[in-house]
């Protein structure tokens, strides 16, 4: 391949803004482009490469599965599914799962589970509660969930159904819902990822819980970016101690392999019967074989202990390297995604960083994400704030 490969293509969609730059190869949390240079990743394709690149034992498996069998459609049965539902069920105290291939497939199919939930007991217009900020995809009903107008505009009519309130305020969840017997769930993501990895406190995520309980709505959460083991727990909302009703996962779940997945329990596992949904691809035999693996690796080689520890490491380096810094409001996060906020728009900072030789982006406007693999050591994690730290110290310094 030659450099021309970082030049946009006239024959591809123009929908996303790139860097100029065309990725070749990787191996572990480090990536290189068609010129060779070399990068270190703490981005992990949008919290996706869960496992890193290359990996010595993901990579022989997938082999192996690609060889035996990589597809055969939901006509029959997959043993690889009954697997992978095996150990997210049982890591996330749920029931049953259902699987599909990207994030917003996941939150489509909890969408669809909350309002037949509320039309089988007779509620015709069922609401879901939505929140300030969210990001839940970019389907016609995702993306009615989600907050962002710069996602949502030019796409209407959106699906109605949804009702929108601010994040942590329990007296304003109850405001709003007071009275309305439509509202069948709440949909939330403990950390807001593209919102700019805003924490939903325990506290609230407890009280929710409880107020689900009461007024039977589904609690239903989006963990597509936060769950998968990043926060040093498998899913976000275990540090709150509450089981949800559904949940949605995809992102790192299958370490680059598109999955998506919902779980739920109790009822709500049994509120899709057959003819009610289904994908062609989804929990395909390549697709579950990377899940499988990616979990058997993860607990094998510790890496929830690693993403607390390593992201503890990495938190506090940040925070002594930029959090003092004029022009850095916080330095926040769990494990290892990570949010330092500038108080200026730094969407530039993407390139820069690319050009010093790190990968990150930058989330709602003033957000730098950190996400890297979760192998992630001490000694990368030391050299991504080293990286890091001159590209903002030279962006502050320059006039607004
Ligand atoms: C990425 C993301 C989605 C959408 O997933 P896609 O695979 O891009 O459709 C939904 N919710 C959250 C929290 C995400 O981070």
């Amino acid at each position: 391949m030659s450099a021309q490969a970082a030049v946009a293509s006239p024959h591809v969609m123009n929908t996303y803004n790139r860097v100029p730059i065309a990725l070749d190869r990787g191996r572990g949390v480090r990536v290189w482009d068609v010129n060779g240079k070399e990068y270190l990743d703490a981005l992990a394709g949008i919290a996706v490469s869960t496992l890193g690149h290359d990996h010595p034992r993901l990579v022989p498996a997938l082999q192996e599965q690609v060889a035996r069998l990589i597809h055969c459609s939901n006509y029959y049965h997959v043993p690889g599914q009954e697997r992978l539902a095996t150990l997210l069920t049982e890591r996330a105290h749920m029931d049953k799962a259902f699987f599909c291939s990207t994030g917003l497939e996941a939150n489509e199919a909890q969408i669809k589970i909350a309002r037949k939930s509320g039309v089988d007991r007779g509620i015709a217009n069922p609401v879901i509660v939505v929140y300030e900020h969210a990001f839940h995809g970019r389907s016609m009903a995702t993306m009615a969930a989600t907050a962002n107008e710069k996602v949502r505009s030019g796409f209407g009519p959106l699906p109605g159904g949804f009702l929108r309130v601010p994040t942590n305020d329990l007296a304003a969840l109850q405001a709003a819902t007071a009275g309305n017997p439509d509202i069948v769930a709440v949909l939330l993501e403990p950390i807001q990822g593209e919102g700019g990895l805003h924490p939903m406190r325990a506290e609230y995520l407890r009280q929710v819980r409880q107020l689900c309980d009461a007024r039977g709505w589904l609690m239903m959460l989006d963990e597509i970016q936060c769950g998968m083991g990043r926060t040093g727990k498998w899913f976000a909302h275990q540090w709150a101690g509450i089981v949800p009703d559904v949940m949605s996962l995809a992102k790192g779940l299958a370490s680059g392999v598109p999955v998506g997945a919902v779980l739920a329990r109790g009822a709500a596992a049994e509120v899709l019967q057959p003819g009610n949904h289904g994908t062609t691809f989804g929990g395909n035999p390549l697709a579950m074989r990377a899940g499988v693996e990616t979990i058997t690796i993860m607990e094998e080689d510790r890496l929830l202990a690693n993403a607390t520890e390593v992201g503890a490491h990495l938190k506090a380096a940040l925070q002594q390297a930029l959090g003092s810094m004029a022009g850095v409001k916080e330095v926040r996060g769990q494990g290892l995604i990570i949010g330092v906020e500038l108080e200026r728009p730094c969407g530039v900072l993407i390139t820069r960083c690319a050009e010093a030789g790190l990968l990150v982006s930058v989330t709602a406007d003033s957000v730098i994400r950190i996400v890297p693999p979760l192998i992630l050591t001490r000694a990368e994690a030391d050299e991504i704030v080293a990286r890091l730290t001159p590209v903002v110290a030279q962006f502050l310094k320059e006039p607004t």
